[in-house]
């Protein structure tokens, strides 16, 4: 099964994502909890969401990726940074808990100087005040593209930030195609060795959802500008032969390319088209 779709604004409740979604052929989709730039969430509609459970239901959704605001910043150097972080994390994981058994996505951060080590330390710090034992989410560390002091620019690193977690089953890996690629894992000719890698370093269990975004730059640019698939450095045909890889059956793939939304009704038909071939 494909579960395919793409960023949508959160801004009129789950419902309406879930109805546009649907309207553009796509059967999962993403959305921040909240403006990216942080600040308050919106109280959680219980019609709303009620009302979305069973849309999603009735058109055999997959699951549905929040993404935390990308500002935050789990190991920031200043105590008000990691606070922010904090709260908001615990915040937005609480209020998924209405969504039941999806999936909270996060940048693990910047380490800004203090050096990956430390970075990581704080990352997992984070996550070991947040995650518990009830929880139905599973959250994503996504894998970066390594601009500026980012952490998760390696496998190994979001690796390490797992073997310092307590709570390990409620983690999981969040794959953007733009990031790795950036990052110098060479998606285009060894798509089956980048998969083998990332099953030895972090275990392709962990691997649970999928962002599709073609990349501006060459492989190992470390830039992070999402292309439209098949304009970038990537291409359609290494992007597709990708999704159509084993280990990716069933994950919900959401593109993040600079589109509105009927760039990416054009795109989710391309990728259709193509993944039935
Ligand atoms: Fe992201
Ligand atoms: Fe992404
Ligand atoms: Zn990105």
């Amino acid at each position: 099964m494909l579960y395919i779709g793409c960023h949508l604004s959160a801004s009129k409740g789950f419902l309406a994502m879930g109805k546009q979604a649907d309207a553009i052929g796509a059967n999962t989709f993403q959305f921040f909890t909240r403006n990216p730039r942080g600040g308050a969430a919106k109280a959680i509609d219980e019609t709303d969401v009620k009302a979305y459970l069973e849309f999603a239901k009735e058109h055999d959704f997959g699951k549905i990726v929040a993404h935390a605001p990308y500002t935050l910043n789990a190991c920031g150097k200043e105590a008000r940074v990691r606070e922010f972080a904090l709260e908001t994390f615990k915040d937005d994981l609480m209020r998924m808990e209405y969504v039941p058994h999806n999936y909270y996505n996060f940048h693990p951060g910047s380490h800004v100087g203090q050096g990956a080590e430390t970075g990581i330390e704080l990352i997992a710090d984070v996550l070991n005040q947040v995650l518990f034992p009830e929880m139905t989410t599973t959250v994503l560390l996504e894998t970066m593209s390594g601009k500026g002091s980012e952490i998760g620019r390696s496998f190994e690193e979001l690796r390490a930030i797992i073997d310092r977690v307590e709570l390990k089953d409620k983690l999981g890996v969040c794959l953007d195609t733009c990031h790795i690629s950036d990052g110098g894992y060479d998606i285009i000719n060894q798509p089956e060795a980048v998969l083998e890698e990332f099953d030895r370093v972090i275990g392709i269990d962990r691997l649970k959802a999928i962002h599709l975004n073609d990349s501006m730059n060459p492989m190992g640019a470390h830039k992070d500008r999402h292309a439209k698939i098949g304009e970038g450095h990537i291409g359609f045909d290494a992007l597709m032969k990708f999704i159509k890889m084993p280990q990716l059956e069933g994950l919900p793939i959401n593109l993040e390319t600079p589109n509105k939304i009927d760039g990416y009704q054009k795109e989710i038909e391309m990728i259709k088209n193509a993944h039935k071939q």
